[in-house]
């Protein structure tokens, strides 16, 4: 075999290959530049799909945007604005922390960044493919905010890009995406469209007695209607939300929003905690339907565990777990499923 020699990777290859971890799908694009906006506190977002996201996606928000010579950091990897030091790790309060996601989409995309910070005079931007075309920012008409266009994800990836599904299937993550971010938000405008079209349009709800709205325009009437709200603290920890009455379960597991400090997770030990509430009132083949928040000291969970920030480590997971076992368990109990209903899927 000839010699191989071990060679340092270039960063656009670094950033490819992790993008790899982050960006599997434009649904993917659309979770970490949403929450980007979200951490620079937006109260409004807009979202524009074209193709599935494979033509176009295009975030569009009002928060307090990027400095003119910071917008080249922003998209370098390792570079963020929202932690500094371990201490800060332990108790971050941000969506991302990890800098990774603009240098990750730029690597795989066509990409522009356009910002305008509230004092300045105008906007600022850079554009680039796969890598940046300019180091040197270009004034741009913006408002306040920022606007990131990515144009033809994984062009330069053809066996990324391979992979992925219909123009229809992609949007569905998409919207579905979206809806995710919109229920940990009650607070923030949100409005997407597919191809010109508006798909939605949600106002913000700026008291607790509006949360509702935003439920039914994000879950429908039927979930709304049949949902039982509560609301309960332990030792500090809150838990909030929504659960559907055992007559409104779903053959699949696809209306089940459960959040950590704002933050959407995916965990085994919370899943399992409402499983086991539901497991006298629902039969074994539906799955319960839910949106639920979680609001606790984050000194007390590790959301640095995966790359996509969807898995979270409580360093006392049994409280956690028994608050939530308890609180839903409790409010079902309290309703005396009807019998007929009850049996009818
Ligand atoms: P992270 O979110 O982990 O910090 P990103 O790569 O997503 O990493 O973003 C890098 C940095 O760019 C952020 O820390 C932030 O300072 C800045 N940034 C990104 N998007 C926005 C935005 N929409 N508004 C203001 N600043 C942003
Ligand atoms: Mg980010």
């Amino acid at each position: 075999m000839p010699a191989v020699s071990i060679r340092v990777l270039s960063d656009v290859l670094v950033n490819q290959i992790k993008a790899g971890e982050v960006i599997e799908r434009p649904a993917a694009v659309v979770k970490e530049l949403v929450e980007n906006s979200l951490d620079a506190g937006a109260r409004r977002v807009e979202v524009d799909v074209e193709q599935g996201g494979l033509g176009l996606l295009r975030i569009r928000d009002d928060g307090h945007g990027i400095a003119r010579d910071e917008l080249i950091l922003a998209l370098e990897r390792h570079a963020t604005s929202k932690i500094g030091s371990l201490d800060d790790l332990e108790a971050v309060g941000s969506l991302g922390f990890r800098g990774e996601a603009l240098a990750s989409v730029l690597s795989v995309s066509r990409l522009s960044l356009a910002s305008r910070q509230a004092d300045a005079e105008h906007g600022w931007m850079l554009a680039g493919e796969g890598v940046l075309a300019n180091r040197e920012p270009q004034p741009s008409a913006q408002q306040q905010g920022t606007c990131i266009e990515v144009r033809d994800l994984f062009f330069n990836t053809p066996a990324r890009r391979k992979f992925l599904k219909a123009e229809a299937t992609e949007f569905r993550h998409i919207d579905l995406a979206l809806r995710r971010l919109a229920l940990a938000r009650f607070d923030v405008a949100f409005s997407w469209k597919h191809n010109g079209r508006r798909v939605a349009e949600l106002r913000p709800c700026l008291s607790e007695a509006g949360f509702e709205d935003r439920v039914r325009e994000v879950c429908g009437d039927e979930f709304t209607d049949n949902a039982l709200f509560l609301d309960e603290t332990r030792l500090g920890t809150r838990l909030w939300g929504w659960v559907a009455l055992p007559t409104f379960s779903r053959p699949l597991p696809d209306l089940q929003y459960l959040y950590v400090n704002g933050r959407a997770v995916r965990d085994r030990l919370l899943g399992g905690a409402l499983r086991r509430a539901f497991a006298d009132v629902l039969h074994s083949t539906r799955y319960p339907a839910f949106v639920l928040n979680i609001e606790i000291d984050p000194r007390g969970v590790d959301v640095n565990v995966h790359p996509q920030k969807t898995e979270v480590r409580f360093r006392d997971s049994a409280r956690v777990h028994d608050l939530l076992f308890g609180a839903v368990h409790q409010a079902l109990r309290k309703v005396r499923p009807d019998p007929e209903q009850h049996h009818r899927v």
